[in-house]
């Protein structure tokens, strides 16, 4: 199939720039270097934007304060966290359900409208849907191995993301993408993936800005989960060299990001190439 996109050189101005939080704003919810600075330059020049986060362990509104505790310019409004788009996921198309979720982190706040079940509910009287939210201590071998035998009986597999590992003040951490492809690969079925990379959950960010995919910027450090699956969706990818970022990740990767730069602090001068706002 023949592909109509434009390539990033031949689009117009930017008009809409969605962000990645963790690894690119913050490590360990610490501002990086410049990060606040870039964005209060982006809110002078008045460019609508959306922070879209993989993050799991927190709510909208417990993200929101803690990055304006950090001098960033943010509501809870300007956030699409992956559990709110896994219940608006889960409310469309497993209406209903009982869903198990397995996540480390209370996000019950914004899985508004879902049915959960917790472990012993779901051995009394089952589960439609098992939800993987974001590794931790809560992905003991007994809940994945229970996660495990319900998908077996016919359960849904849904998961908030697929990322590998996060950046953590410590160093790398294992995340939720590493235990689902074992458990994809055991019970033989493929995760509905609800947050990054699901092209849903970006083009849920743009339909909130009232923006085109093509006048879109997508920055965050997962080369996968942010970058290539923005570029899939139409937008154009931006890649920080901070957060989980790691070279031979961008080198095994099967695509290559449309822009690369330092850090968030460098994009307000990228804006001023590309033209925008
Ligand atoms: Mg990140």
């Amino acid at each position: 199939m023949e592909s109509t996109q434009r390539a990033p050189s031949e689009r117009g101005p930017v008009r809409a720039v969605l962000i990645d939080v963790d690894g690119v704003l913050t490590v360990s919810w610490k501002p990086l270097p410049g990060a606040v600075e870039a964005m209060e330059r982006l809110r002078a020049d008045g460019m609508p934007l959306a922070l879209v986060t993989n993050t799991t362990s927190k709510t909208r509104a417990v993200i929101a304060e803690r990055l304006a505790g950090a001098g960033f310019p943010v509501g809870a409004d300007d956030i699409l966290t992956a559990p709110a788009a896994t219940a608006a996921y889960l409310r469309d198309h497993h209406p209903g359900a009982r869903c198990l979720l397995i996540n480390t982190g209370d996000v019950t706040a914004d899985l508004d409208g879902v049915r959960l079940v917790d472990a012993v509910e779901a051995d009394a009287s089952g589960a439609d849907v098992v939800v993987l939210g974001g590794a931790g201590g809560d992905f003991t071998y007994q809940a994945l191995n229970q996660a495990f035998r319900h998908v077996q009986r016919g359960a849904r597999l849904v998961s908030m993301h697929r990322n590998l590992y996060w950046r953590t003040a410590e160093g790398l951490d294992l995340d939720t993408g590493a235990f689902l492809l074992g458990l994809e690969r055991a019970a033989r079925v493929e995760a509905e993936i609800t947050g990054k990379p699901s092209g849903a959950f970006f083009a849920a960010a743009l339909d909130r800005l009232g923006a085109d995919p093509a006048d879109a910027l997508m920055v965050g450090d997962d080369v996968e989960s942010d970058v290539l699956a923005a570029q899939r969706a139409g937008l154009t990818g931006v890649l920080v060299k901070t957060g989980k970022y790691l070279a031979e990740a961008v080198e095994a990767a099967d695509g290559t990001p449309d822009h690369v730069i330092d850090s968030f602090a460098g994009l307000p001068a990228l804006l001023d190439r590309l033209g925008g706002a």
